[in-house]
């Protein structure tokens, strides 16, 4: 191979411009050419092309979004709109492809994939929602933006004697709510992948009251169901002052945090180097700290799966 490609796609996550900045540098580095295919797979049917140097990336790794910038894209899921993409790659004289994004990211590349064209898959996702990674990039400066905000509502909560619900994102997963409830010590945790009884958080909530406690934190991941609506059902339950806070996209943006840059430029360099190595339709990864990568539709087939002895421990030291 001497011309590979790069893209983002999805949601973005901070971390993907450490990853873009690892692929196009490792790439320089085995003197092979990498082009930027801009606003993810619909830059890519449109030719949105363009071939990058080391100077290209500088300046960026401490910067959240993505410099290639993201676009979802309905025509990439027909086979027409994927053979327009195939065809600006060649024309390009591109040979293999690095996609930066989630799930649906994935169907994408493992589509080319199939039809003949090599990809290799980057998770970049702050909902830490993929399988055959212990770490997505862009958890951590997420789950770091929340305990950051839950920090600052924790203070007010105090001076006001109220209970908080913070609604987090996570729409099928409860990463970013179980991490950020754990780190600030939230009475409860509510997650897609697990079901806390009405009752025990009020009952929670109750005893805690009773013991002069000044404040509650409830972490509720968007997946459960609106904020709002169980702030409403808490405060009747309990006759405690309740107020909610959505973070919302609070949550995507920021420049990442030294974990997310570490993770990026490793996966991104990794990625090249299983692309020149002959591999494709795979996903690079981190486990145990350990680089991996997984066939593309074993990572889509499976589910992430949230830690069950980190929920444990959080229900024992919120008693
Ligand atoms: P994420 O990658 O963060 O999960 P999306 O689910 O929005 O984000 O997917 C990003 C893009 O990937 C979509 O806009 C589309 O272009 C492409 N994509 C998603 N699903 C498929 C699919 N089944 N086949 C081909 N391309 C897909």
């Amino acid at each position: 191979m001497k011309k590979i490609g790069v893209l983002t796609s999805g949601g973005d996550a901070p971390g993907m411009n450490a990853a873009i900045r690892a692929v196009v540098r490792k790439a320089i580095y085995h003197e092979i050419d990498v082009y930027g295919i801009m606003n993810g797979y619909q830059g890519l049917i449109n030719g949105n092309i363009e071939k990058m140097e080391i100077g290209s990336v500088g300046d960026i790794i401490h910067r959240g979004g993505t410099v290639l910038r993201s676009a979802r894209c309905d025509e990439f899921k027909t086979d027409e709109g994927q053979e327009k993409g195939i065809a600006q790659l060649k024309k390009f004289g591109i040979e293999g492809l690095i996609v930066i994004g989630g799930d649906g990211s994935f169907h994408g590349a493992q589509s080319l994939t199939d039809k003949g064209y090599p990809c290799i898959g980057i998770p970049g996702t702050i909902d830490n929602d993929i399988a055959g990674t212990d770490f997505t990039i862009g958890f951590d400066t997420a789950l770091n933006t929340i305990i950051e905000a839950i920090d600052k509502i924790r203070d007010t909560a105090t001076s006001h004697e109220r209970t908080y619900v913070i609604e987090v994102m996570g729409r099928n997963a409860g990463d970013l709510a179980l991490w950020a409830g754990l780190a600030d010590g939230a009475e409860s945790i509510l997650i897609p992948e697990k079901s806390d009884s009405f009752e025990e958080v009020v009952n929670r909530l109750k005893r805690g009251h009773e013991r002069g406690k000044k404040h509650s934190i409830i972490v509720l991941a968007e997946g459960v169901g609106s904020g709002f609506s169980f702030g409403e059902r808490i405060e009747k339950a309990t006759n405690l002052e309740t107020r909610v806070t959505v973070l919302g996209h609070i949550q995507r943006g920021g420049s990442p945090t030294a974990q997310d840059r570490v993770l990026a430029s490793r996966l991104g360099a990794q990625a090249v180097d299983i692309l020149l190595a002959g591999k494709v339709g795979r996903m690079v990864g981190i486990e145990n700290n350990k680089l991996v990568d997984h066939d593309l539709y074993d990572v889509m087939s499976h589910e992430h799966h949230i830690n069950s002895d980190m929920y444990k421990l959080s229900k024992e030291l919120s008693i």
